[in-house]
């Protein structure tokens, strides 16, 4: 039987405000464990929370970029079970009224465009740390992260492939960034996806019993994890078997999903109106300054990056990969470089260097100012393009400007004709042979003969300069 694949997922960011979301202590839970808490967060009884109107205007920004219906009356809910990182026996989160509804997200999949719909984004708190590696079969819970405000994001489930799940991740971690409402590091769980995972028979209506994955630590590993469970539920229904509704966990060392624990249904929450907290009411006027205090997203920026600078797809892919890259090229560019080589030079070498050092382009130590300096040194003649990819890597280890390097070290490049001259004659002189293969008409032998002059000038010569004496000294002129 043909099995049609449906995947729904469900994504919580750690919104980057500075306080929680209903109380003033710091977000910062790599504080000593424990430290950054109060009685609100600890969930002491008696505490009233406040709502963090910061982490309100992070996830109505996220809602805007979603394409999302911003509720103008929302309210917080209890949802109650019992577990040691959550003390107070209950989240606050939203339940029936969420903030933000029915959007959508615009993803692309080899080349095709695929439009997925957005439920809805709602806030929560959340949940305290346990740690079970204290060692002499100690467990610890740290209250740090207690109330950190997350905001959940729960697609449609409209993805039909293990490769959709992973676009959908990819571009929706991108939208958060270039909003800058969190830093989305899986590694540190500021962004945890878990997939709903059913195959129902080709073209019914009905939904499959699905199983949810939870706890991968990367997109790829959960692209990974949902190939898996595809190949696993078709296995247990091809042999007549039920699919459980459970909740299972990745192990990336053995490829494959284990059993976590049974799902709860909503019912189980027993959830109710949380009776501390005033409905949310965001007005009109409120979601307009959202709306205008938002950025240019990366679809639009990647189209105008096409469309004003004449960049390939792939360029222009690149170089809007973050908001920080795609700042870092109009700024070289607005300081004077031309954008096709402050493209390449960026793409090619400066990727390079930052990749070596294993630093993000935020903290490039050559300012774009400078990467358009030296791309001018270029273009004038001043250095060549061999000296300038050192040059580069120079200033990337010290912070110095170009010209400030290129007079420290004496780079500039030799155009002066009769020093050229002078090179070329020593060199003819030195290869007798290749110097009468080019005369013969071997154009090879050019290349190594210009090879010789750099070396000679340590890479200084001007190479078009030198390509034309050698040409005029050794007879073959016209022949271009
Ligand atoms: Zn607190």
């Amino acid at each position: 039987m043909a099995y049609e694949t449906v995947i729904g997922l469900e994504v919580h960011i750690e919104l980057a405000t500075r306080s929680k979301m209903f109380c003033g202590c710091s977000t910062d839970f790599d504080a000593p464990p424990n430290t950054s808490v109060c009685p609100v967060c600890l969930g002491m009884p008696g505490v009233l929370p406040a709502m963090n109107r910061s982490a309100v205007d992070s996830a109505v920004a996220v809602g805007l970029a979603l394409h999302c219906t911003v509720s103008r009356w929302s309210k917080m809910d209890r949802k109650n079970y019992f577990y040691p990182d959550l003390a107070k026996n209950y989240q606050i989160s939203q339940y029936d009224l969420p903030l933000c509804r029915e959007g959508w997200l615009d993803i692309e999949v080899d080349g095709a465009a695929r439009k997925i719909g957005i439920t809805r984004a709602h806030l929560e708190e959340d949940t305290a740390r346990n740690t079970h590696t204290l060692g002499g079969g100690d467990s610890g819970v740290d209250f740090n992260r207690s109330g950190v405000p997350l905001l959940e994001i729960v697609s449609e489930p409209e993805l039909r492939s293990a490769e959709e799940a992973f676009q959908y991740l990819t571009t929706l971690k991108q939208i958060i960034q270039y909003l800058g409402v969190s830093d989305c590091n899986m590694e540190e769980g500021s962004l945890r996806a878990e997939a709903n995972v059913s195959l129902r028979p080709a073209g019914a209506a009905e939904l499959g019993t699905k199983t949810e994955i939870k706890n991968v630590a990367s997109f790829s590993g959960t692209q990974k994890a949902i190939e898996y469970a595809i190949a696993r539920q078709r296995q247990i229904l091809e042999a007549g078997g039920a699919i459980d509704q459970e909740t299972r966990g990745w192990d990336p060392d053995r490829g494959v999903t284990v059993p976590q624990r049974s799902k709860e249904s909503a019912h189980d929450y027993r959830y109710f109106p949380e009776p501390d907290l005033v409905p949310l009411v965001v007005d009109e006027s409120w979601e307009q300054r959202i709306r205008e205090s938002l950025p240019e997203l990366p679809q639009a920026r990647r189209a105008r990056f096409r469309e004003q600078y004449g960049l390939s797809v792939y360029d222009a892919d690149v170089l809007t990969a973050t908001r920080a890259m795609a700042d870092y090229f109009e700024a070289t560019v607005k300081a004077g470089a031309p954008a096709k080589r402050a493209a390449n030079w960026l793409m090619v070498e400066l990727l390079a260097l930052l990749t070596a050092a294993k630093r993000a382009i935020r903290e490039c130590p050559v300012t774009p100012e400078d990467l358009a300096e030296m791309i001018g040194l270029i273009e004038d003649g001043t250095i060549s393009g061999k000296i300038a990819k050192a040059l580069l890597a120079d200033m990337f280890e010290t912070g110095k400007t170009p010209r400030a390097l290129v007079e420290e070290k004496g780079l500039v490049q030799i155009s002066d004709s009769s020093q050229l001259e002078g090179v070329v004659r020593e060199v003819i002189a030195a290869n007798p042979g290749p110097a009468c293969e080019f005369r013969g008409g071997k154009k090879k032998a050019l290349g190594f003969l210009v090879g010789q002059v750099m070396k000679a000038t340590k890479g200084k010569a001007n190479p078009k300069m030198v390509n034309e004496i050698f040409r005029r000294e050794l007879g073959t002129g016209q022949e271009g």
